[in-house]
């Protein structure tokens, strides 16, 4: 096992996702697997897009499944990340990451194509300016790891957690058109083939410590 993910036995683990179902996509194995190792894992959901009180409720069973504590920072109103002034995103995540104290944060890659996942890269980056934790960086879909650069700099081993990641990612009843659960397994394996686990997932270490 990576022993950069030993350390966080235990530790808090604060992990930012724009939307709904990205962090189930993009990091919920590794989540699941951290929780079930006894960390104490807050998923931070930026903001709940379209059809609020029914994603939120899938929100809420996603995390459930993957052992988290969820938090929706712009739960009081429906809106886009673009529409959020940057610092005040920023002093959001300050407050966030002041309240939880991680040893390690996961957020989304800066390579990720979706507009406002680099924004909540960005606004991740700079509220740990002050903060001496690890960060790791995911892609939050299997057709953006297919069509980005620079991932598999490292690995997480989900064998044990691949199942929950999966049942996860099916909580997000309203998205399922759109979210391939092969796909998700399959991209599982092909890494964990990659780095010598049955599943895997890959990060990008943006600060890791040693
Ligand atoms: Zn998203």
């Amino acid at each position: 096992m990576n022993r950069i993910f030993d350390e966080e036995k235990g530790g808090r683990v604060l992990a930012f996702g724009a939307h709904p179902d990205d962090l189930e996509v993009g990091a919920g194995g590794l989540l699941a697997r951290l929780a079930e190792e006894g960390a104490q894992v807050t998923m931070a959901v930026v903001s709940v897009p379209n059809r609020a009180e029914e994603r939120t409720k899938e929100a809420r069973a996603g995390a459930k499944i993957i052992g988290a504590q969820l938090f929706i920072v712009y739960e009081e109103r429906q809106c886009r990340v673009e529409d959020i002034p940057m610092h005040e995103l920023v002093r959001r995540f300050d407050a966030l990451v002041g309240d939880v104290k991680p040893d390690l944060v996961i957020t989304h890659s800066a390579h990720d194509l979706h507009w406002d996942h680099g924004l909540v890269n960005r606004a991740t980056v700079s509220a740990l300016r002050r903060t001496p934790c690890d960060l790791l960086a995911y892609l939050s879909s299997p057709e953006m790891n297919a069509q980005s650069r620079s991932l598999g700099q490292c690995f997480a081993d989900v064998s044990v957690s691949i199942d929950k990641k999966i049942e996860a990612i099916s909580a997000h009843k309203s998205q399922l058109a759109n979210l391939d659960l092969d796909s998700s397994r399959d991209l599982a394996r092909a890494l964990g083939r990659l780095s010598g686990y049955a599943y895997a997932e890959s990060y990008e270490a943006l600060r890791v410590r040693i």
